[in-house]
């Protein structure tokens, strides 16, 4: 279960912008497996609750459990949960290959078995065969689905996705939203921000509606 409760956040320079928000507070529970809906109009502080809670911003008061456990204690990197942002998910001057098998060892070294995962999920998310590609070398939507597909491979139990669907055709979104079907069906916990009540009926079991 992930607790989250009146986690409360400012941004330090919110005093000097006439339209920022004056402060954030959040609070609500999810269960293993679960995927909460995040919605509200462009501002309303879904992206920083995602990096409140990923650990790249700190928060004011409030906690944050994860099975029992204090998760603003850890660095985001000690933190059980991959992020997938809007934009700027890849490393430009690796191959896809490469960035993939970043997700799967900070150093690249991969044993035999988990190499055979690359061409897996590549397969999953209809990027077959662009091992080789610079991600300049992929569309938006490509390059969406290669950060998606790199938070898989990680397994770890919380995936926080902030619009992962945007700029994707039909199919490819279909494709997409199966692919996180099947993470939930196997004990996967998810936050999905999205503008698209579609895709927040087929994936969230509840919604957190923010407002402006
Ligand atoms: P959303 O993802 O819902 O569109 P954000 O979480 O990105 O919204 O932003 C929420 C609010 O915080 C907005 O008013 C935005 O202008 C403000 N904000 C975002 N990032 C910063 C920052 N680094 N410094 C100051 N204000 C920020
Ligand atoms: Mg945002």
């Amino acid at each position: 279960m992930l607790d989250v409760s009146q986690l409360r956040f400012r941004y330090p320079d919110a005093s000097h912008s006439i339209n920022a928000r004056r402060g954030f507070d959040f609070s609500f529970r999810l269960g293993r497996g679960e995927c909460l809906g995040v919605t509200g109009p462009s501002g309303c502080g879904k992206s920083t609750l995602l990096s409140l809670l990923a650990g790249f911003l700190t928060p004011e008061s409030g906690r944050v459990q994860w099975q029992g456990e204090d998760l603003l204690q850890r660095p985001p990197w000690e933190r059980p949960m991959t992020s997938v942002f809007q934009e700027h998910n890849l490393f430009d001057h690796l191959t896809v290959h490469d960035n993939l098998a970043l997700g799967l060892h900070p150093g690249m070294k991969l044993s035999k078995s988990s190499r055979k995962k690359i061409p897996h999920i590549l397969h999953e998310v209809g990027l077959e065969g662009m091992e080789k590609r610079y991600p300049t070398e992929l569309s938006g939507g490509q390059r969406q689905r290669v950060a998606v597909a790199r938070a898989l491979l990680r397994r770890t139990p919380l995936l926080l996705l902030d619009e992962p669907f945007t700029g994707l055709d039909t199919e490819t979104r279909k494709g997409l939203q199966d692919l996180l079907l099947d993470q939930k069906a196997s004990g996967a916990t998810m936050l999905l921000v999205s503008h698209d009540p579609g895709d927040v009926r087929i994936l969230a079991d509840r919604t957190l509606e923010l407002t402006a």
